[in-house]
């Protein structure tokens, strides 16, 4: 029987999921290296003075195995790091998931067509994941013509949203559920995205565990 994934969350562990929990660059603790990991620069807490220096540490991080995914990165219009700031550091995380071949997990607030441009300038090789998607089924589309995948949280557990019709529709092999920072089982939010999807919660789990095969090159069971 397959686990449940959770693509991306703060919190800890349960032991009925693959969890990948986020890490702040500079931050991967070897002692705390028995689960799976992304480690990144949320736009929020990038500091100018030393981003550079977490960068060079992150570098060495990025090779452990643990270590799935680059991110949450992005570019957030509503927080108060300077916009060009956090376009640098985002254009290094691109590089970085490159050179390592590891996904990129990217946290987006109204910054959808930079990130779509970016995408097209750069054609990265690996798949890049919308985190806590919560917009409409236009913004999807338009993420999704460029291959760009989604992730929904607990937005999907609201009775009314853009995205319920989002999640309705959306390919099977282009998606993924997470918990982010929010104290939401995965039993309840698969349930609930299957309901939504017309499936059953057994044929989620295989999708979005063959997802997680395909997309981080994960080999465990
Ligand atoms: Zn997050």
């Amino acid at each position: 029987m397959c686990k449940f994934i959770n693509v991306h969350t703060h919190l800890a562990q349960d032991e009925n999921v693959i969890n990948i929990q986020h890490v702040h660059a500079g931050e991967l603790d070897e002692e705390t290296s028995k689960g799976l990991f992304s480690v990144g620069f949320h736009p929020w807490y990038i500091q100018e003075s030393s981003w550079k220096e977490k960068l060079e540490k992150m570098r060495t991080e990025v090779k452990h195995p643990a270590v799935l995914a680059i991110g949450e990165s992005g570019l957030d219009k509503v927080c108060e790091t300077p916009f060009s700031l956090q376009v640098d550091v985002f254009t290094a995380m691109i590089e970085l998931s490159e050179a390592t071949k590891k996904p990129l997990i990217i946290h987006c607030v109204r910054s959808f067509q930079e990130i779509i441009e970016l995408h097209k300038k750069i054609k990265p090789q690996l798949p890049w994941i919308i985190h806590g998607f919560n917009r409409n089924q236009n913004i999807a589309s338009s993420l999704l013509d460029q291959g760009i995948m989604l992730s929904f949280g607990a937005e999907v557990m609201k009775q009314e949203s853009p995205i319920l019709e989002v999640l309705k529709n959306i390919p099977s092999t282009d998606f993924f559920l997470e918990s982010d920072n929010k104290e939401i089982s995965m039993d309840e939010l698969y349930s609930k995205a299957a309901s939504i999807r017309n499936e059953n919660v057994e044929d989620m789990k295989v999708i979005l565990f063959n997802n997680f095969k395909t997309v981080f090159k994960y080999a465990g069971s």
